[in-house]
């Protein structure tokens, strides 16, 4: 038997494999406990799947038709080098994914930068994210999701949950709040929807969609009236104050109440119940930040937060962020992002730049500068970026806009997918190149508290696969910079620790054998024999000053006008049975049998208005495209909203690709709907 992890969300709950397949939860890792929700239950069913690749493809007379290794790299590298030869270095584009290791997370900002000389590399995690790192970062300058160790919410005797379904999303998460409520703990939960989390709580406020701002800045408002504030702590542990405090002087109760559709009883109790809890904690998650301003409604809550004195205060008491995606948080530290290098160190940075390029052995000046987002890369394919190589990421499905971007990948000179199976963006490309699974490989992830995990090798990859470790090296080889590219995956995370010591995620003191011992290390990590740090902020924010920074944020109304064509709002999330685009889980017998198609929530108002019946087809329209789905009639949503699941293809055709200013994530959780019958254009 092997001890390993899931290979989907950031939970990363501990499996233990054997030979056969066969799959149980860890009852000795400390953060599931033993338990697994439905996803990782059926996560080896994958492994045999019969539509998995084995073979590479190559598009051959409009075809994918199977090709040897060598005919398939040699393709890709000549594509690559006509492309550079004639448009210059950035004509090779980059796209990487939240699942990656963390060896293949350094390795490909590394291949961008050292094996192409490219500027063009962004990933999928652009899209989940990047608006809580980047208000992270600025507010307490490190962006680690949960600043303590997930048990501790346990501890908390108020946690208010901000677009985050932990029952539904992360299920093992659960016993931690319902230990806490066990407790006599008061969770409160922000949603549109009264989702599985939501019925659970205490209480549900079900803001209106994009409003979240309005909602935090209108709950300080009642703090400060009120005297709840943390005088001292703001004194002694920030800067920023008095900005924040005159900024929300007119976010009065009733014009709160207008704006989020909370009633003002309902916003008064929640801050009451906030500033009076010894402990407690706010923890946001997509639902407050994929929005075209997420940076600013993260950094909403976290002034929330800040006034009550809650970060760094005692444990269980903080604001955090919940990730997403399996490595969402190690896949952000080592160099995907277009801006940043392993170690979360700067591309901009001239002392960064240096410490960097000295660990991989080139000179600095050879480093590219920062390059676009991840929506902005996939803009730019078929005019400035000629060749694309996407790994771990299906954006066909999961990107805005979703029909733009097919149409952008088909421009390309040469589109290069690397996966296991023929997932929608696969099925356009020129080149797919067939990757290991999770159970198939060593390797390191970091989950959502910044603990570092070891993946490990439970079974033998089947003929004809091959890591993508090996692919980057061998394409590199080709382009005369293979020497820069070890393949055993150990060796990979040891340069890994170099390239990140002293910077803000550091894993120098992280071994493969510390791992292996037991070792439960979170970073930063700055030697062997330091323990790791499970706390932040106990004595200090890692800013240049000590301190936390309030920045001033306004509501500046729902992205997208409401009009007469398109009445209603759009929201999108997950289900409890599928997972990100779904090419995985849509491929699993037992979860596709659980949850078949695509559906649409709706409040039977809504649905009486609109001409629906429960179980009947919807047509739903915005201004960039339309998708039917099977209506499900709920009581717990709101009636302006409509919520779709955003598993299958299509739903993105709907939403926004409107950016916001500092981390460019798309605006994926509010656009306006127009709502009808399936049949009814
Ligand atoms: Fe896997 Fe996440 Fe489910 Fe745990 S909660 S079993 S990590 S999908």
């Amino acid at each position: 038997m092997t001890d390993t992890h899931c290979p989907y969300c950031s939970l990363q709950c501990g499996i233990r494999m054997g030979p056969d397949r066969e799959l149980t939860g860890r009852d000795d890792f400390p953060v599931n406990l033993g338990g697994l929700c439905v996803k990782g239950a059926n996560a080896a069913e994958l492994l045999t799947h019969p539509g998995r690749l084995t073979t590479p493809l190559v598009r051959d007379r409009g075809a994918l038709r199977p090709a040897t290794w060598d005919a398939a790299l040699d393709r890709v590298a000549a594509a690559i080098t006509a492309a550079q030869d004639e448009h210059g270095p950035d004509a090779v584009g980059c796209f990487g994914g939240g699942g990656l290791t963390n060896e293949k997370a350094y390795q490909f900002g590394k291949f961008a930068r050292v094996g192409l000389g490219t500027a063009m590399i962004d990933y999928n995690g652009r899209f989940c994210m990047s608006s809580a790192a980047a208000a992270a970062n600025r507010a307490f300058g490190i962006d680690r999701g949960l600043p303590f160790p997930l048990p501790d919410v346990a501890e908390a005797d108020v946690v208010l949950l901000v677009g985050s379904n932990p029952a539904d999303t992360m299920p093992p998460a659960m016993r931690w709040f319902t230990a806490g409520r066990e407790r006599g703990a008061r969770h409160i939960v922000v949603d549109p929807r009264r989702t599985a989390t939501a019925a659970l709580a205490d209480a549900h406020l079900a803001a209106v969609p994009g409003t979240d701002i309005a909602l935090a800045n209108g709950l300080l408002h009642i703090a400060i009236r009120d005297r709840l504030i943390d005088e001292n702590y703001i004194a002694e542990r920030t800067t920023g104050w008095e900005a924040v405090r005159r900024a929300v002087r007119s976010d009065w109760p009733d014009r709160t109440e207008r704006i989020t559709g909370v009633p003002v009883a309902d916003l008064e109790a929640t801050v009451h119940a906030l500033a009076g809890a010894e402990r407690a904690m706010i923890l946001t998650a997509r639902g407050a930040e994929q929005h075209a301003d997420g940076v600013a409604t993260a950094t909403a809550w976290i002034n929330l937060a800040l006034a009550l004195g809650l970060p760094g205060r005692d444990t269980g008491s903080g604001w955090a962020t919940v990730t997403g995606q399996g490595n969402g948080q190690g896949g952000r530290e080592h160099g995907q992002k277009a801006d940043q290098l392993p170690g979360y160190r700067s591309l901009a940075n001239p002392e960064h730049r240096a410490f960097v390029a000295d660990v991989w052995g080139v000179d600095a000046d050879e480093l590219p500068a920062p390059g676009v987002s991840a929506y902005e890369l996939l803009e730019r394919c078929g005019t400035d970026v000629r060749v694309l190589l996407l790994a771990a990421s299906n954006p066909v499905v999961s990107a805005p806009d979703a029909a733009r971007v097919v149409e952008r990948l088909g421009a390309l000179d040469l589109l290069v997918v690397t996966d296991f199976v023929l997932s929608e963006s696969a099925r356009l490309a020129d080149v797919v190149l067939p990757t290991t699974q999770f159970a198939e490989e060593d390797g390191t992830l970091t989950n959502l508290e910044g603990r570092v995990l070891r993946r490990r090798r439970a079974l033998d990859p089947p003929d004809g696969v091959r890591s993508e470790l090996d692919i980057w090296h061998d394409i590199a080889d080709r382009l005369g910079r293979g020497k820069f590219f070890p393949t055993d995956p150990q060796d990979v995370f040891d340069e890994l620790r170099r390239a990140s010591a002293g910077g803000v995620a550091d894993y120098a003191g992280i071994s493969w054998e510390r791992l292996d011992a037991g070792e439960q290390l979170f970073w930063p990590c700055p030697s062997e024999e330091h323990p790791g740090t499970p706390r932040l902020f106990a004595d200090r924010f890692p800013t240049p000053d000590g301190r936390a920074r309030f920045v001033a944020v306004a509501h500046r109304g729902v992205t997208e006008r409401l009009e007469r064509r398109f009445p209603y709002l759009l929201t999108t999330g997950r289900s409890r049975t599928h997972y990100q685009s779904g090419a995985q889980t849509r491929r699993s017998t037992a979860l596709d049998t659980a949850e078949p198609e695509l559906y649409a929530e709706l409040h039977p108002r809504l649905a009486a208005a609109t001409g629906i019946s429960d179980g009947e087809g919807v047509r739903l329209t915005t201004r960039r495209g339309s998708v039917v789905a099977r209506a499900r009639l709920v009581d717990g949503i709101r009636t302006d909203t409509v919520f779709l699941p955003f598993h299958w293809a299509g739903v993105n055709d709907l939403t926004s690709p409107r950016l916001d200013p500092t981390s460019r994530m798309p605006e994926f959780k509010t656009c306006a709907v127009a709502v009808a019958p399936a049949g009814v254009e």
